[in-house]
């Protein structure tokens, strides 16, 4: 997430707030807000807790002084201010990428895995109805991740009530492993919110148990397939998500066949370069492969399940590296916090259109990496 920081004046406790750059009237207003103090504004009272980038101020609000690149926080942005100054963007107003954390804990242990679950926490969600509470009335889309969100049980479906009440034009996607959801009585539960607009993201790594299994770190292969049943039963609204890694791609066509004969009941599937931060960092000896060289691979996958009426999507990809006939399933997908183009795009035409790059990736990406001209596009 996009990250801010200064030093810290009177900060004892973390704040959570809503950014403004305006003056509020109300008094009963003001304590939900966080203001963003002009340089040559008086300082005024009654808010959570003021930012600025002047150095000195003798004032008693929390305040966090110095902050270098305050041009980067819009009006409605909503912000968590630690002690130590870190001004952390929980929800961006212009980003179509906004989501909560249901938890970090997770009951899988993939190999690619971009943030390492943790163990042990205190349950997120008073926090995350917090931070809903803070989001814009117009949010068009709500993401739900974790770690696995099911383990949080049947919070997870107070927070999507609260959704549903506070904030009736988002749509929710909610990313899980789908093993909970073995559990018949829990897939009714979530059915029985009856949300209007709730998709259900799974992953999917093999057609073969015992691959997926490795790939996930735990022998629940069976369980996920049993979850996706049991959410089609419930009529929810199901898509698929495989990462393609040096470990998946061979078995991409197969894998494709697989969820056109098995689950034709999905609505999307997702085939998504990696993104190489947390674990797939560590192991990135046994999962790097550069992507040009799968691409007939993904080709086949897609096209596979494309030609059947399967709506397909390509995430994270460049389109210069992808064979032409696939291009128009690739979409731009990654935050905008952490999306980076490299010298290479410069002059390339297709860059508006392209996904380009994980901020990560700056050090590690395909070596065929090519401006696209408009007479070779
Ligand atoms: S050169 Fe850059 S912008 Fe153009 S297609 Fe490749 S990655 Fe995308």
């Amino acid at each position: 997430m996009k990250q801010l920081k200064g030093n810290p004046q009177n900060v004892n406790d973390e704040i959570i707030g809503k950014v403004t750059f305006n003056e509020i009237g109300l008094l009963s207003t003001k304590k939900d807000f966080v203001f963003v103090v002009p340089r040559v504004a008086k300082f005024p009272k009654r808010y959570l807790a003021l930012l600025t980038d002047i150095d000195n101020v003798d004032i008693e609000l929390p305040i966090i002084l110095g902050i270098q690149n305050l041009s980067q926080l819009n009006e409605g942005d909503v912000v968590l201010i630690t002690t130590d100054g870190i001004i952390n963007v929980l929800y961006e107003i212009r980003s179509a990428h906004n989501a909560i954390m249901a938890t970090e804990r997770c009951n899988h242990r993939c190999i690619m895995c971009p943030q390492p679950p943790i163990i042990h926490e205190t349950d997120k969600t008073d926090f995350n109805l917090k931070l809903l509470s803070l989001f814009d009335k117009n949010t068009r889309n709500i993401g739900i991740t974790g770690g696995e969100p099911t383990l949080i049980g049947d919070n997870l479906f107070v927070l999507i009530e609260y959704i549903k009440k506070h904030l009736p034009n988002s749509s929710i996607s909610l990313l899980s492993n789908g093993v909970k959801f073995a559990d018949y009585e829990y897939s009714r539960k979530l059915a029985l919110t009856f949300h209007h607009d709730l998709q259900i993201d799974v992953p999917i790594f093999s057609d073969i148990d015992t691959e997926h299994n490795r790939i996930v770190g735990a022998k629940t292969f069976y369980k996920t397939v049993e979850g996706l049943y049991n959410l089609a039963r419930f009529r929810q609204k199901i898509g698929l998500r495989i990462v393609v890694h040096k470990q998946t791609y061979k078995r991409l066509p197969q894998l494709s066949e697989f969820i056109y004969r098995n689950f034709p009941f999905v609505i999307h599937v997702a085939f998504m370069q990696m993104e190489t931060v947390g674990l797939a960092e560590q192991n990135i000896d046994e999962l790097w492969i550069d992507p040009y060289d799968y691409r007939f691979k993904l080709e086949e996958a897609v096209l596979n399940l494309a030609r059947r009426n399967v709506r397909v999507s390509v995430y994270n990809s460049q389109l210069c590296i992808l064979p032409e006939s696939i291009r128009a399933y690739a979409k731009q997908s990654i935050s905008d916090w952490k999306n980076i183009y490299l010298p290479e795009c410069e002059g390339c035409e297709l860059k508006n259109e392209c996904a380009g790059f994980f901020a990560s990736s700056e050090n590690r990406h395909s070596k065929n990496i090519r401006a696209i001209t408009y007479t070779e596009a």
